[in-house]
């Protein structure tokens, strides 16, 4: 028996257990897998904490980052000293900035493209994007059919679609244009969002974003319980009662922190009211994996490179160094093409990797002390991530229900928030809205 049970030990659902503590309410968390920290899950390479799953923060996430404080897990600035590199239509050019060095008639394209889409993103209201005047235009075309009617040009597109594999886990084809411009408008814009410096990849942890999951269940304490998926959730009377691998617990209030397409893994009973239920089949989880090898030492540093780097040639398209000093080990990580690396073995995934970095630093970087990949689409429960990846037609015929409550269920998770979407900043946010709601609802019943 709680005040409130919350479904889901990540970011979202820790939040919302810490708030609604901190309101003097009595919460328990079941989360089905046997850690915290959802799509926050760090391991190690070479002796070195890794992020398997979320790694950056930056302006503006204020309240990932007070949270981050007062936990005491303190961040690094992510190296990016010296030239970033592009392996473009099989060459391989350096770089500094955000935008690689194309002609100077791809630059004036990949401007004209940015400035037209900023200028969607203002039309598009964050908490009801089926509001906006153009939201069935918008919503009825991916953002791939968006660029071809914009003319955009094949450089453009490549590199929009390396923004869509990292940001949503799919290719621009499998995304509502709608979707596309309300997440970019909720990071602050396309600069904020893809950014390093002054952006979403300013900054990491170097213990690893899962630390801090960790230090908000250690002070929760026996209110967390692992390996407790939940598999149905009752409502009577004013009373929920919900069934976990666990057993059953009963609640006057239920918090569902998981991400939408995981709801549908929830029996309700009665059940919800059908557009809940369409809402999960049509909120998928995009599918993102990473890879990590560690040498001796950073050693592209001395050529003069930052680590950064991104290629058209899959399956590593994006890069960074995350080494923990010049003086060693050198950590490398490389944002993987699901769709052609998680069907991999083991061992042809290492080396396709493996290769993808040799070909951006160089033939030593075939030669690794250690390497670890991970594939979030492959994983057997709650599989995906980074995020959604929200097809058309979705948010005009179910948006309203993301997040409204229903009977004493009130929903979080990184995909409800209005500010910063997607990221470990919108699921604290989520947390600590839902937390205010349901705190709210039994103050109203009582
Ligand atoms: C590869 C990758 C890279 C990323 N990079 C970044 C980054 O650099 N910066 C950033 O800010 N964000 C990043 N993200 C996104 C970030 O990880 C998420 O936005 C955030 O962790 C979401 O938190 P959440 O609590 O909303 O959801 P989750 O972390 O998904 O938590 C939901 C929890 O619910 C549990 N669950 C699901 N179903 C049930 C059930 N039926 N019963 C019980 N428990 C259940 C799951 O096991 C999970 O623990 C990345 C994600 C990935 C995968």
């Amino acid at each position: 028996m709680a005040d409130v049970i919350i479904v889901g030990a990540g970011f979202a659902g820790l939040s919302a257990a810490r708030e609604l503590t901190r309101l003097g309410r009595d919460v328990l968390v079941l989360e089905g897998r046997e850690r915290v920290g959802g799509r926050s899950f760090t391991g190690e390479v070479g002796g070195v904490p890794v992020d398997l799953g979320a790694t950056f923060v930056g302006p503006t996430q204020d309240a990932v980052l007070a949270l981050a404080a007062e936990v005491g897990c303190d961040t690094v600035p992510t190296y990016g000293h010296g030239k970033n590199l592009i392996r473009w239509r099989g060459r391989v050019r350096s770089y500094r900035s955000t935008i690689p060095r194309l002609s100077i008639l791809e630059l004036v394209d990949v401007s004209r493209i940015q400035w037209r889409f900023e200028r969607i993103c203002r039309k598009v209201p964050v908490a009801d994007p089926w509001t906006s005047p153009i939201a069935g235009e918008l919503d009825g075309q991916s953002l791939e059919q968006w660029l071809r009617s914009m003319h955009a040009g094949a450089s453009t597109r490549d590199l929009m679609a390396i923004m869509a594999r990292v940001t949503w886990g799919c290719e621009p084809d499998a995304v509502s244009m709608l979707h596309a411009a309300r997440y970019v408008k909720a990071a602050g814009g396309l600069g904020r969002m893809l950014d390093v410096k002054g952006g979403a990849q300013q900054d990491r942890f170097l213990a690893g974003t899962q630390q801090i999951a960790r230090r908000m269940a250690e002070h929760l304490g026996e209110r967390v319980i692992l390996g407790a998926a939940v598999r149905r959730i009752e409502r009577r009377a004013g009373t929920l009662t919900v069934v976990s691998e666990r057993g059953e617990f009963t609640a006057g209030a239920v918090i569902v922190a998981v991400p939408p397409e995981h709801r549908d893994g929830i029996a309700f009973d009665p059940p919800l009211p059908g557009e809940y239920e369409e809402l999960a089949r049509h909120w998928p989880q995009g599918h993102l994996s990473k890879a990590y090898a560690a040498y001796e030492r950073p050693f592209w540093r001395d050529g003069g490179c930052s680590g950064e780097a991104l290629s058209d040639e899959g399956p590593v398209f994006i890069t960074f160094d995350v080494s923990p000093r010049d003086t060693g080990p050198g950590v490398l990580l490389g944002f993987t093409d699901a769709r052609t690396f998680d069907p991999l073995t083991p061992e042809k995934r290492r080396e396709t990797a493996l290769a993808g970095f040799a070909a951006l630093f160089g033939d030593a970087a075939s030669t690794p002390i250690d390497y670890l990949d991970y594939c979030w689409g492959a994983q057997e429960f709650a599989p995906g991530g980074p995020t959604a990846a929200v097809p058309p037609g979705s948010w005009t015929t179910y948006g309203r229900w993301l997040r409204a409550p229903v009977d004493g269920i009130f929903w979080a998770g990184t995909e409800t928030s209005d500010v910063w979407t997607g990221f470990l900043d919108g699921a604290v946010r989520s947390g600590v809205r839902a937390a205010g709601e349901a705190h709210q609802e039994l103050t109203r019943r009582s």
